[in-house]
This record gives C-alpha cells, sequence and structure tokens, in this order.
C-alpha cells in the first residue's frame, strides 16, 4: 500500500475551493463526465458540436494579434485539418506545438473562422506507436490553477490509501441491489475499457446508481437525526384550554372542513408536547389555512404564551392583521403590528409591547425577527408563505430566546418528492380539501391581439357588480424597475434606450389606460413601491367594494382575499412562472359566484412559455401542476436552490431518481433502527465537511 501523498498549502487552498477538506472528501470528488481516448478519429470524419480525439502533424504555427493575443496551429493527418487556438498560453505551448511536431488532441470541435476548429484543447506530444487510453478519462470538477493531472494523482493516491469499507450492512445492499462501495468508487474515478460511455454519461450505470444512493441516504439520514435531537430539545408545553377556540368557531360564518379539523388536531397535539413543534402546513391557494393557524395562535395565547405571525410581504401581513383582528377582539385580544415600514416611534411602541408581554400577538413582517424585538415569552412562531423567507430566517426565529414551536404555511404545493427530500426533517401536515361551495375558475387564454375584447368584458364584468383583478407584471426583468413617483410618460421615454422595458405593459400605463377607457369604474392601483399606508388604504377600498377594478403588479400574488373578485385578467402570463400563475389566479374562485381568469399572452411563445400555459389552463390542481413544474423547472428554481437542502445534492436528481430516494427513506429509518452505527460510519463519510448541513 502506498503512503499517502504530501500536499502542499498552495493545492490545500485550491482543494477548499472544491469544498474538499479532507483527504476522504477526495474520494467522493466525481467526474463531471469522461472523455473518450481510446481510439483516434480521422479528422475529416469529426463533426461540429462532438467531441473527438484526432492524431495529425502541426503544419503551421502562429501568434495572431487581433482581436487577441493568440496561438493558431494548423493540425493535418491524412485526411484533413483542424485549427488548434489558445488565447493565454505560456510561451512553452508554442514550442511544443512547433511545425513538424506529431501531436494528439482531445476537444470539442465547432466550426470557426478557418474551417473546423478546437479551442484550447488538450494537446500531448505522440509519436507513431504512442498507445491509446485503456479506459475513458474522467473530467473533474476543478479550479483555476488546478490541473486534471494534479487532480487525478490526489484521488488515485486517495483511492490507494484510504479505506473504503463498505458503510452499509450486506443484507441491505443485497435487498436493494446495490453494488459494493469500493467497487463503485473505484469505476466511476477509473472506468475499465469496456463500460459504456453512455451509461456512465448518464449516470445510469450501478455504480453511479450505488453513490447517488449512499447520498441520499446520508440527506435522509441528517434530517432523521436533526429531527430526533429535536425531541430532546424543550419547548412550552401549550395544552388546549377551549375557552377562547370554542368561542372563535362559534362565531364564524363557517364550520372548518375536515381537512382543516384534521390538520387543526395534528397542530394542537404537537403544541402540548414539551418539544418544539416544527410543521409545515401545506394547503392548495383558498384552502383555509389562515384560520386553522388562529386556531393555533389562540391556543398559545390561552396558555399565556406570545405568538409572532409573520408574512412576507406588508399588503399580506396587513390582510393578517385585519382579519385576525376582526375575528379575535371580540375575544378581548387586540394584536399588535409591526413591519419595517413603521416609523421609528411607533417602532418603538410595538417592540416595548412585546418585550413587556404586554401583547400576545404580534403579526407583521420579518421586522418581528430584528434584533431589536425581543418577545417576552414567545411560545409560538407562525410563518406564511415560508418559501419565501431564506433559511436565515428560519434560523434567526430558532435562536430567539427560548425555543418556540413553528408553524410554517405555503400555498406552493410541493411535489412529494421534493417535499420528502427537502423537508424531510419536518413534519407536514395537508389540506387536501376545499371549502364547500367554491366554483372552479375558468381558465382562458387569450392572444394580445384580443386585448381590446378583454377590456370590455372586464368592463361588463364590473358594470354587473363584480370585482375584478388586472395584474401586470413587475418590470425588474431588465433591471428597470417600476418607482412609485414615476409616471408612466417617464416609463415610456426611460424605455426608449431599453425597447424590452417599452414592451411591457406596466402597471401604471394600464392603469391609465382602463381609467382612461372606462370613467364609469373605480379604478385602484397597488404596487410594490407604494408606501405601506398607501397600498393599506387601496387594498381596504378594493376589499370593500369602493374600487372595482385593481390594477396591480405581482405583490398580490400571494395572500389576498377578496371574496366578491371572480374575474382575474393576467397580463403578459406567458412572462410568469407556473406557480405564480396558479398563486393569482388562486385569488378568484373565492366567493360562490362563477369565476374566470384570463391569461392574456403575447406570441410568439417560446417553448417554455407554451408548455406551462398549456399545463396551467388543463389544470387547476396546485399538487399537479407543482409535479409538472417540476420536471419542466428542476428543483434548484423550485424552491430557490441556494436556500434548499436539495441544491446540496452533488450526484443524485431527485426527479430523477424517485426509485432511489423512496429506497433511500426506508433505508434510513431501518439503519437507525438496526444499525445504528452503520448510520453513524455513513453520515461521517458524507457530512464530514457538511457542518452546515446538519445543523439548518
Ligand atoms: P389560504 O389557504 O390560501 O391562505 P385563506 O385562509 O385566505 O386561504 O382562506 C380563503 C377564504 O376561505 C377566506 O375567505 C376564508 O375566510 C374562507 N374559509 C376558510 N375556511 C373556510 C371554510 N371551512 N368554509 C368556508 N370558507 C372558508
Ligand atoms: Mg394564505
Amino acid at each position: 500500500m502506498n503512503t499517502p501523498a504530501k500536499i502542499s498549502p498552495a493545492i490545500l487552498a485550491k482543494l477548499a475551493k472544491l469544498g474538499i477538506r479532507h483527504r476522504a472528501d477526495l474520494l467522493l470528488h466525481l467526474p463531471l463526465r469522461y472523455e473518450d481516448e481510446t481510439h483516434l478519429a480521422p479528422i475529416s470524419t469529426v463533426q461540429p458540436g462532438t467531441n473527438a480525439q484526432v492524431q495529425g502533424v502541426i503544419t503551421h504555427s502562429e501568434i495572431t494579434f487581433r482581436p487577441r493575443r493568440t496561438l493558431v496551429c494548423r493540425l493535418q493527418d491524412n485526411g484533413g485539418e483542424l485549427y488548434l487556438r489558445f488565447l493565454n498560453f505560456y510561451p512553452s505551448l508554442q514550442k511544443q506545438l512547433a511545425e513538424g511536431k506529431q501531436i494528439r488532441v482531445v476537444g470539442e470541435a465547432r466550426t470557426g473562422y478557418y474551417g473546423l476548429e478546437m479551442v484550447h484543447p488538450k494537446c500531448r506530444a505522440v509519436d507513431e506507436d504512442t498507445p491509446l487510453q485503456q479506459s475513458l478519462t474522467p473530467v473533474y470538477p476543478t479550479t483555476a490553477g488546478l490541473s486534471q493531472v494534479v487532480l487525478r494523482k490526489l484521488i488515485d493516491n486517495a483511492l490507494e490509501t484510504l479505506p473504503l469499507n463498505d458503510t452499509l450492512p450486506e443484507p441491505l445492499l443485497k435487498k436493494l441491489r446495490l453494488t459494493d462501495f469500493a467497487g463503485s468508487l473505484r469505476l466511476l474515478h477509473n472506468p475499465p475499457p469496456d463500460v459504456a460511455a453512455s451509461s456512465l454519461g448518464q449516470r445510469s450505470h450501478a455504480a453511479w446508481r450505488r453513490i447517488k444512493f449512499d447520498e441520499l441516504l446520508a440527506q435522509q439520514l441528517s434530517m432523521r437525526v436533526h429531527h430526533r435531537e429535536r425531541g430532546k430539545r424543550i419547548a412550552p408545553v401549550l395544552a388546549p384550554q377551549h375557552h377562547f377556540i370554542d368561542s372563535l368557531l362559534n362565531s364564524l360564518p363557517f364550520a372548518l372542513t375536515g381537512a382543516q379539523q384534521k390538520v387543526y388536531a395534528e397542530i394542537s397535539r404537537d403544541l402540548a408536547q414539551p418539544h418544539p413543534m416544527q410543521r409545515l402546513l401545506l394547503g392548495d391557494v383558498g384552502s383555509g389555512k389562515t384560520i386553522v393557524a388562529t386556531l393555533a395562535a389562540l391556543q398559545t395565547i390561552e396558555n399565556g404564551y406570545q405568538v409572532a405571525f409573520m408574512a412576507p410581504t406588508e399588503i399580506l401581513a396587513e390582510q393578517h392583521f385585519l382579519k385576525l383582528r376582526e375575528w379575535l377582539e371580540p375575544l378581548g385580544i387586540s394584536p399588535v403590528w409591526l413591519s419595517g415600514s413603521l416609523k421609528k416611534k411607533e417602532k418603538q411602541l410595538a417592540a416595548g409591547r412585546i418585550a413587556s408581554g404586554e401583547t400576545l400577538l404580534a403579526i407583521g413582517t420579518h421586522a418581528l425577527l430584528q434584533e431589536q424585538v425581543s418577545f417576552h415569552r414567545l411560545g409560538l412562531a407562525i410563518v406564511d408563505e415560508q418559501h419565501k423567507f431564506g433559511v436565515q430566517q428560519r434560523l434567526a426565529l430558532r435562536n430567539k430566546g427560548s425555543e418556540p414551536h413553528q408553524l410554517m404555511m405555503s400555498a406552493t404545493p410541493i411535489p412529494r418528492t421534493l417535499a420528502m427530500s427537502y423537508y424531510a426533517d419536518l413534519d407536514v401536515s395537508v389540506i387536501d380539501e376545499l371549502p364547500p361551495g367554491r366554483t372552479p375558475v375558468a381558465t382562458k387564454l387569450v392572444s394580445d391581439t384580443r386585448r381590446e375584447e378583454v377590456f370590455e368584458r372586464v368592463r361588463a364584468a364590473c358594470m354587473e357588480g363584480q370585482q375584478a383583478y388586472w395584474v401586470c407584471p413587475l418590470i425588474d426583468e431588465n433591471g428597470v424597475s417600476v418607482k412609485a413617483n414615476v409616471s408612466a410618460a417617464n416609463v415610456k421615454r426611460s424605455g426608449r434606450s431599453q425597447p424590452e422595458a417599452l414592451q411591457l405593459q406596466t402597471a401604471m400605463e394600464t392603469h391609465e389606460t382602463l381609467r382612461a377607457a372606462f370613467p364609469e369604474l373605480n379604478i385602484g392601483l397597488a404596487h410594490g413601491k407604494l408606501d405601506s399606508a398607501e397600498k393599506a388604504r387601496v387594498m381596504a377600498a378594493f376589499k370593500a367594494g369602493e374600487l372595482q377594478l385593481l390594477v396591480a403588479t405581482t405583490v398580490i400574488e400571494v395572500g389576498v382575499d377578496v371574496p366578491n373578485a371572480s374575474l382575474m385578467v393576467i397580463d403578459h402570463a406567458e412572462r410568469m412562472g407556473l406557480a405564480q400563475l396558479h398563486q393569482l389566479r388562486g385569488r378568484v374562485g373565492r366567493g360562490a359566484a362563477e369565476s374566470a381568469c384570463v391569461l392574456l399572452f403575447q406570441q410568439p411563445l417560446s417553448e417554455l412559455a407554451r408548455a406551462r400555459l398549456k399545463i396551467i389552463y388543463e389544470s387547476n390542481d396546485g399538487f399537479a401542476i407543482a409535479q409538472q413544474d417540476l420536471q419542466l423547472r428542476g428543483p434548484g428554481e423550485l424552491i430557490g436552490a441556494r436556500q434548499s437542502g436539495v441544491a446540496m445534492l452533488r450526484f443524485a436528481d431527485i426527479s430523477a431518481d424517485e426509485d432511489l430516494l423512496n429506497d433511500a427513506r426506508q433505508a434510513a429509518d431501518e439503519l437507525l433502527r438496526d444499525f445504528p452505527g452503520a448510520a453513524q460510519a455513513h453520515l461521517q463519510r458524507w457530512m464530514a465537511s457538511k457542518h452546515d448541513y446538519l445543523h439548518v
């Protein structure tokens, strides 16, 4: 057996950039792809856009200076020629590639200025009988200054000197028909000549499956361990006392649905435990999560503990504030409002009431999480639309004094696989039933060329006493954002240098257009740049029916609840994501009136936009839409890559490897129960340099 290679501090620093902090991490630094250097292609057969290895003689070599200093060489074999181009190169390369040298080259061919070319191919001097590689050549993810050759040497050394014992017990491997760890790892780093390149490239080879399984298992184990640890931490016991809750339920104009009762029972049980609850409440748009959260808040208040109820936007938080005040003031509970836009004095006043314990219910934006706000006895934190909050904010909450229970809510339905992977450390409750009496929203796709007809339809609906939304996309895609003090005319003017901005129908322009077209209607305008008092005033007027039409940016995306609104027009629907469209559409169909959602789109449509519009047109079910969204976009975008555990998966792909994820879930339970030592060793191998992961 070899001895471990000595690694210089300079190389160590480069390795750290790749996330390699322990020698063992080298083992799991797996190839991104493979190059096939096992055979030579005649240059004349090489197709642009493909990778190839060719061999020939340099027949011309020069340095050109336009547009940049470039080394250009012509390589010829018996039947063809190929140009090699190098932008940054050491002087020695020019010598190495001097005229008359015999060279073997690997790279991606493309059509260039001179004809067929390769840019920065891998080159080496050879003679007639230099042997070809016997197996595929791994290409590792790397960083500037760390060559494949050096990295490969280090990895080979690690493979030879470190223990590669299997962390998984034999019976489990047999049952799941997985290959052994050492063999899988060796194969991926040094594939034998007979391995199918495609099965390695697509990561479908048994060796890849083993590694992906291991990775998913480590993720599941770490979440389970985290979950268990939570069971050892202490939180206040908040058993139901039944005086507030029953009076609230009696005063409501509706009865809870079966699904609402079920999820409240789950939450209620958790709150009565001496350990912190971390529960995610999932329910499609309009399923009635707010009342469930309110019941949880009351159960906390009944026990003399405080509740922080947070939403990601002021509009949404304010709505909750108004709703809860209406429901709870008759019970003698007055909530305190706190948001970032309050004046300093008001903020201090609110913070004071929270700190003294004088108020038991604080509602607001994430300003509630700031340093200056300290709770007297926080028992429960409720976070609405939790996917809009970062993990950081989740952590801040957890660290505030004694540990509160947490209820997170989301109307972005999460595909099952994603929930299993990302939320495995949370308990999940699902409201899978809408309140009765809702009529499904009829969705219509209308081309922008028929805009006038849509105007007319909106007018007719409003004249009949209905209310409508007209939603415009935000102008931030090109870095041009709408400021409240910018008039529509200004937007137009500045848009001249930004043709994309000009194409967009801004909320302000639309507002003006509609106002001019329909002087008989009261039309409001809501967008993110309004100050909060103004925003609140507009929303209140719309809610009260004083405004018949509300022109808005996507600030109304989450949570706005105006049951009388029955028509929604979404302008430039082709620009919006599926989750967003579904959320927006959920703003209508909340009352008994027949509702419609018109998706106005501009042609030509990209393929992706067309696919999205088709899905949203065909389905009203948030879960089905989310599942399709996952297939269209991949998990990272769905929940924000940066903050997701999924993003930390390097090898597995939860949409493609659902079967492995299922196996890993079961295996995690089995290991923790029957082979705790193996579970420990497995986590150690995979998580050694990922402490953050274990604690988030
Ligand atoms: P979301 O789950 O999207 O947050 P909300 O909590 O805003 O939904 O509820 C949507 C609407 O349904 C509100 O007007 C709410 O008062 C009403 N609602 C909630 N539960 C019921 C129920 N069981 N029966 C009838 N209406 C209900
Ligand atoms: Mg809501």
